[in-house]
This record gives structure tokens, sequence and C-alpha cells, in this order.
């Protein structure tokens, strides 16, 4: 099997992924907490993590990819307050839309969605080991862990314990031994229609630990890869990694890998920023190919631009695959192309480089629209169907150019009638991108394939 590096927040460097149990990777990576519909920001994880386990199966791993879905929490609170409507009903409705919109990327789902609430006893379980071990304790019906009790605190984030501030605001600040110390479990409020008892007394638990609870049931400690956006790093993950490692004495997982976050303009896309594209806008307005190739356009690690125009230009490239699909058969492809299949598989084994892997791919495509002959499309699907999209070769299998761009020619020929050249030029561009030159002839212009 391939090496594959990737690189590890913890650590800050590339590592390489070694399993625990030989051939097999669990990947846990955080969900959504559902209080409204997810945006393209929220969808990019999914996409990475569902296209990682792709690759990853296709290089000959057996993966287990778990994806949890946080549905009880203070902004669900919040949310159904806001509303006027039970807790958990919103959350029921919200996780069956994050369901519905992301089956829409057609990706595939994980092999485990584990809810919040179908896991407290396992939480109150891990609660009262931290609590045991004397990491934790109880205070006014709330148990905090103790952050001082955890020398290594701070790792992950590579912050100074004492420049840290958990985001808990005023919330039981008068109960914490220690400003730095987060909620694990916390008493029933006014206004909070679901509970659950406790050893404490009846409540809920906090964020950070139901994520430490269902990676240990689903995963064990000590496994591959954690993943979620970068903005989990830290109070999130940092939380999660010192529950787990101070009441197990193992690490949580191998290799700590985070997603940059989109943007759009130069806001950051959160839900608070108001600028919000929701998935299925985004996947209604300009289809499910271009979402995805979108997402795949940029490297995981980094933050990704998103706009009409990318939406765009994405659709612009998968025409351009379905235009080559046309001269493709199944079968062998021709070998001199094979660098390109290669080079494609070692840029994902390299921290799970797609743009680079996507760069190779258009590589194979220009090459064989170069040779304008009909031939084996085999290597092209194997890139394709890493990345969920081989149904881009089978949509159209008339022969001749497409009907997109017959209607590219006509508006050729309108604007050369108009002698509108800059535009007659553009749209020639636009053909050549999708392997066809005009060639003028006795008969009025007629489109071959590029050379
Ligand atoms: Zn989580």
């Amino acid at each position: 099997m391939r090496d594959i590096r990737i690189h590890d927040t913890l650590s800050g460097k590339l590592k390489v992924l070694e399993p625990r149990d030989p051939g097999k990777v669990g990947i846990y990576a955080c969900g959504p907490t559902v209080y409204g519909r997810i945006h393209v920001g929220n969808a990019r994880p999914f996409v990475v993590f569902a296209v990682f386990k792709r690759f990853l199966e296709r290089v000959g791993y057996d993966v287990k990819l778990v994806a949890n879905v946080t549905d009880v929490n203070d902004k669900i609170y919040a949310a159904a307050t806001a509303a006027s409507r039970p807790s958990g009903e919103l959350a029921a409705e919200m996780t069956a839309h994050y369901t519905a919109d992301t089956d829409a990327l057609s990706l595939g789902r994980p092999d485990a969605e584990p809810l919040a609430t179908g896991h407290i006893g396992g939480i109150i379980t891990l609660i009262s080991d931290l609590v045991d071990a004397g990491h934790a304790y109880e205070s006014g019906g709330d148990v905090y862990f103790n952050v001082r009790s955890h020398p290594s605190y701070g790792e992950l984030s590579h912050r100074d314990v004492d420049q840290m501030d958990q985001g808990e605001g005023m919330d039981g600040a008068s109960l914490k031994r220690d400003s730095l110390d987060f909620a694990l479990w916390k008493t029933t409020k006014p206004g909070e229609d679901t509970s659950w008892d406790s050893p404490w007394g009846p409540g809920r638990p906090g964020w950070h630990i139901e994520c430490s609870a269902m990676a240990e049931a689903e995963l064990g400690a000590d496994f591959e890869i954690h993943g979620g956006g970068s903005d989990l790093v830290f109070p999130h993950h940092e939380n999660e990694l010192a529950q787990t490692s101070a009441a197990r004495g193992k690490p949580l997982a191998r290799i700590w890998m985070h997603n940059g976050m989109v943007r759009f303009g130069a806001e950051k896309m959160a839900k608070s920023v108001g600028n919000i594209f929701l998935l299925g806008d985004a996947i209604e307005a300009h289809g499910r190919d271009a979402v995805v190739l979108w997402l795949l356009g940029g490297h995981y690690r980094q933050p990704l631009a998103c706009s009409e125009e990318r939406f765009d230009e994405a659709n612009a490239r998968a025409a351009r695959i379905r235009e080559l699909a046309r001269r493709l058969e199944p079968g062998e492809s021709p070998a001199d192309l094979a660098p390109y299949k290669e080079r494609f598989f070692d840029s994902l084994c390299d921290d799970f480089n797609t743009p680079a892997a996507l760069a190779e791919m258009f590589g194979w495509i220009r090459e064989a629209n170069r040779q304008g002959r009909t031939m084996g499309g085999d290597d092209l699907f194997l890139m394709l169907d890493v990345f969920g999209l081989a149904n881009l070769l089978d949509a159209d299998t008339s022969d001749g150019p497409s009907a997109d761009a017959v209607g590219l020619l006509d508006a050729r020929e309108a604007a050369r009638a108009a002698k509108d050249w800059a535009e007659a030029d553009r749209i020639r561009d636009e053909l050549a991108a999708l392997g066809w030159v005009v060639r003028d002839g006795g008969d009025g212009p007629e489109l071959i394939p590029a050379p």
C-alpha cells in the first residue's frame, strides 16, 4: 500500500499514516450542531472527509468514517426558544435537512452518524471516570474539567494556558475553581426543555465531552485521524484531546487533520455573519457537480473563496470533462497518458492535495484532446471516481459535439455577424476549453476535435 502523509495539527508536521490495526483507518470528523440549515462552509468538512475516505479505500485501506451530529447544545436551545418550539423537535427537523442536503452531494454517507442524545450513558461514564481520577469536579450540579490537572493542556492549539478563553462567558463562572476550566455537565437551567438524570442531578452534557464519548464508542482510543474545521482546534478539539487522554491514559487520535474555512467576500463563512450560502441553495442553483468540484479545487488546509464566479468556473470544468467523455469508450487508456494518473495518486498521498490531483487529471484531459481520437477512458474513470464524479463520463453518448458546444458555435456566429470580434474570440476560447475548434468550411462553420 502507498505511504500517505497528512499534516498533523498536534505535531505541526506531515505525519505518515500508521494504522493501529493494519490496513484499517478510523476517521472521526466533527459534524454539525443542528440548529439551522447547513451552509457551504459546513459542507466543506463533509466533502473533504467523504472524498478522503473514498481515496483511502481505492488505495486499499478499510475505512470507517464517523461524523457525529450534535443535537443537544446551547445554540439549539436558543434557536428553539426564539422559534417557540420544542428543542428536540427543532434538532430532529434540522438533522433531517442536514441528511437530505448532504445526500444531494452523492458522495455516500459516513459509516456511523452518532447523535449526542443517543450516547448520554457513555458520556456520563466518561465524566465519572474523570471525576474519579481527579481531573474533574462537581460544583452546584455542574461538572467541570480541571484544566491545570492536565499538564500537557494547550498542546494541540499551541497556546499558552494563561492566554486561553473557553468562550463560556459568565456561564458557570462562579462555580468554576479556575476560569480556565470548562463544563462537562450542565445542570438544567430555566427555559431548557430537555434533561437527563446523572450522579450530579438532572442536566445535559457539555459539547466537548459528547465528541470524546462518541469517538471512543465508535472507534476506541488511539484511532487514526480526528478531523474537522480549523475553527474547532480551540477549544473544542483541545478539550476532546485533554478529556480522553486524562481519562484513558491514551491519545484520542494519531493525526489531527483540519480543513480551512470557506470565505464569502472578505468574511469567514459563519452563520453569525449573515452572508449565508446554504448548501441546498448552492446545489439547486449550480448543480452538485459544480459544488463538489469547487470544494475540491482548493487545498483542504487553505481558506476557500465562495462566489458565483467560482461555481461558474467549476461548471465550466465539469463541461470540459463531459465533452471529452463523448470521445471515450470503456477500456484501457493509452500508456503514454499513465504518468498523469500516477501523479494524480501521488498528489493525494502527499497531504491530500486535491488541486494538484485535479491539475494532473486535466493534464490527462488536455493530452487526450490533443490526440483527438477515440480512446479508452479507464484511467479518467478511476480518477473521477475518487472524487465521486464518475457520473460526468456517462452524461451523453451520442456522436459529435454536445448541445452546449453547438449552442456556443451559434453564439459565435451571431457575435461575428454583429462584428463583436472580442465576444467571438471569447467563445472560441470557451469551445477550445471544451475540446473543440471551429473550422470555417464551404457549408459554414463546423466543430472538429481540438488537435
Ligand atoms: Zn466534535
